[in-house]
C-alpha cells in the first residue's frame, strides 16, 4: 500500500476525504524526507497552489496527526516539525550547535508503553523521546577549543 492509499484509508476511517490540498501536503511530506515545520511546508505548498492558506496547512497537519499519518517533534526548537509515520517508530536527537538531527529507535520506550498498558490500562497514542545536546563532532570540537 503506498502512502496515498494509506492516507485515504485513514481519512475514510475518520469520515474525511482526500482533498486536492491534503494530497498536495502529502506529496510535499513524502518528497522532502526531512522534518518539515509548518512554515516551510506552507512555502513549498504555495509554489503548487498559490491559494493555499497557512490555516489550511495547520488544520491539515492537525488532522494528519490525529489520524496517525504524521508525527511531530520539536527537535530542540519551540515549534513542531512533521514527518510521515513510518513502519518503525523512531525518536530524535537534535544537536544544539550544528542543528543536525539523528534518528534512533528505542525499544525501551515501546516496553514502557506496553507495561503502562498492561498494568494501568493506558492506551498510548503518541510517544516522543526528544533528546537535545551536542553531537559527536560538536562535542569534540567544543572540548578542544577554549569556548
Ligand atoms: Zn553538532
Ligand atoms: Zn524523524
Amino acid at each position: 500500500m503506498d502512502s496515498k492509499e494509506r492516507l485515504t484509508l485513514l481519512l475514510h476511517a475518520a469520515n474525511q476525504r482526500l482533498t486536492r490540498q491534503r494530497l498536495l501536503i502529502l506529496k510535499i511530506l513524502e518528497k522532502s524526507r526531512q522534518h518539515l515545520d509548518a512554515e516551510s511546508l506552507f512555502h513549498q505548498a504555495r509554489e503548487h497552489d498559490p491559494g493555499i492558506s497557512m490555516a489550511t496547512i495547520y488544520r491539515t497537519l492537525t488532522l494528519f496527526k490525529e489520524i496517525g499519518f504524521v508525527q511531530d517533534d520539536r527537535l530542540g526548537e519551540n515549534h513542531a516539525h512533521f514527518e510521515k509515520v513510518g513502519d518503525h517508530p523512531h525518536h530524535h536527537f537534535t544537536c544544539i550547535k550544528c542543528g543536525c538531527v539523528i534518528e534512533f529507535t528505542a525499544p525501551e520506550v515501546e516496553r514502557v508503553m506496553h507495561r503502562l498498558n498492561h498494568d494501568q490500562g493506558l492506551v498510548i497514542t503518541e510517544a516522543n523521546l526528544s533528546l537535545v545536546g551536542y553531537c559527536d563532532p560538536c562535542s569534540k570540537s567544543g572540548i578542544s577549543s577554549n569556548e
